[in-house]
């Protein structure tokens, strides 16, 4: 989708911080970081929300916790956090599906 943020930051079209990219995915620093550590996990393909995936999606979102997994251990964290905010109410800003790695402090439960 050529005006939605996050195809054009998947795409390279805008910079961004990386810190990994492969065939289905980029991993980039969050412009607003609520910890430490925060990553963000998007997919190339556009997917609006976890709410509109299917079941041709199972492989993507398995890759996207796989990868969550590794770079988690690749920088360093044994605790962390895999979020995703799946519509206005649960805080989704941005309108293409993503994980937050979140990591490098303490969270407390519930999440606010
Ligand atoms: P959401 O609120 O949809 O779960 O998460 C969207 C995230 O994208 C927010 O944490 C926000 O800080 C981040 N974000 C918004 N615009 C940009 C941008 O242009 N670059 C980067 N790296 N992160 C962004
Ligand atoms: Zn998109």
């Amino acid at each position: 989708m050529a005006e939605c943020l996050f195809c054009r930051i998947a795409s390279r079209e805008l910079s961004s911080d990386l810190v990994f990219e492969d065939e289905q995915l980029v991993a980039i620093r969050d412009i607003n970081p609520v910890a430490p550590v925060h990553v963000l996990l998007i997919p190339k393909r556009h997917v609006g929300s976890l709410a509109e995936v299917a079941e041709g999606d199972a492989g993507l979102l398995g890759h996207l916790q796989l990868v969550a997994s590794r770079l988690a251990r690749e920088l360093g964290l044994d605790s962390y956090r895999v979020v995703n905010n799946c519509g206005a109410a649960a805080g989704q800003s941005v309108f293409h599906l993503h994980y937050h790695l979140l990591g490098g402090r303490e969270f407390r439960w519930p999440p606010g």
